[in-house]
């Protein structure tokens, strides 16, 4: 496994691997790394000739300074467990490499609804950061594959748009959540919890999984409100729990019965934010 920390370095190798014919397949992190990530890595080791994977938190894409701040580093586990997955190279870049002009007058991405719905409306300017940072990873990268989670669902369809209108050279591919076994969707975030809460956090996927099971067309407003509740009672401050449009994310109150849909939540647990997502009917 090989460690770069300045993108000259790590974009001139990987430009003598391209011209060797090797297929390039890149799984951008924040660190704090669990087998969620490991999935993607696993992944993408498995259809390209090398895997690279980055770790960098940005500072752009966080609303929140406190949220920055706490946000837990592992470096040292992160690694092993990157070298023990079948990552071969490693991209642990500063902010100034990213940012080489600065974080003053970054550019903004159009990006429609999806800035002002669900994530987009409770964490103003996070997509914004989101694209600063993917963008210039993809430049100095340039994979053929970017992996993503499923379980950032909206991020999936801001990062398309990206790669779609500034016509980026790389294909999406989004790979499905990995979950404890108690269907919590694990994330980095989760270490913020304590054991109790963690075990109580599991209700954020009961509750989806409840959604699924009694999706039927018609008013949608009963069955969320219900699952809100739901979510309060068991100790949530729930931010938003919608079900939309699975392509679009265009926010329904009613379902005809064949639209494809999917419910999205975001809610704290003891001041840790957690999302999840589930696709009720494909
Ligand atoms: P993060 O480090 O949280 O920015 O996540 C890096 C990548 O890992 C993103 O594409 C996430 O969607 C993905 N990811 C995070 N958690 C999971 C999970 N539980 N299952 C699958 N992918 C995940």
């Amino acid at each position: 496994m090989i460690l770069y920390k300045e993108s000259s370095g790590i974009s001139a190798y990987l430009e003598k691997q391209r011209q060797k014919g090797e297929t390039i397949g890149f799984v951008p992190t924040m660190g704090a790394l669990h087998r969620g990530h490991m999935a993607l890595v696993e992944t993408s080791a498995k259809h390209s000739g090398l895997t690279v994977c980055s770790i960098f938190v940005n500072p752009t894409q966080f609303n929140d300074p406190a949220d920055f701040a706490k946000y837990p580093v592992t470096l040292e586990n992160d690694l092993k467990m990157l070298a023990e997955t079948g990552a071969d190279i490693i991209f642990l870049p500063e902010v100034s490499e990213i940012y080489p002009a600065g974080m003053d007058q970054l550019k903004q991405y159009p990006l429609g609804q999806l800035e002002t719905i669900l994530e987009g409306k409770y964490r103003p300017g996070h997509f914004q950061g989101v694209c600063q940072v993917v963008h210039r990873l993809l430049e100095i990268v340039r994979p053929d594959v970017l992996y993503m989670g499923q379980k950032d669902y909206q991020q999936c369809m801001v990062v398309q748009q990206l790669i779609d209108t500034n016509n980026l050279p790389v294909r999406l591919e989004t790979c499905t959540t990995i979950r404890e076994d108690s269907g919590l969707a694990m994330s980095s975030r989760n270490m913020r919890l304590s054991e109790e809460d963690r075990s109580r956090a599991a209700e954020i996927y009961r509750t989806l999984s409840e959604l699924k099971k009694q999706l039927k067309p018609g008013s949608l407003k009963a069955l969320k409100g219900n699952a809100i509740k739901q979510l309060t009672d068991a100790g949530f401050k729930v931010d938003y729990l919608e079900i939309c449009h699975a392509l679009d994310l265009t926010i329904f109150d009613e379902w005809d019965g064949k639209t494809p849909v999917v419910a999205l939540v975001a809610a704290f647990l003891s001041g840790v934010r957690l999302i999840d997502n589930l696709v009720l009917h494909a």
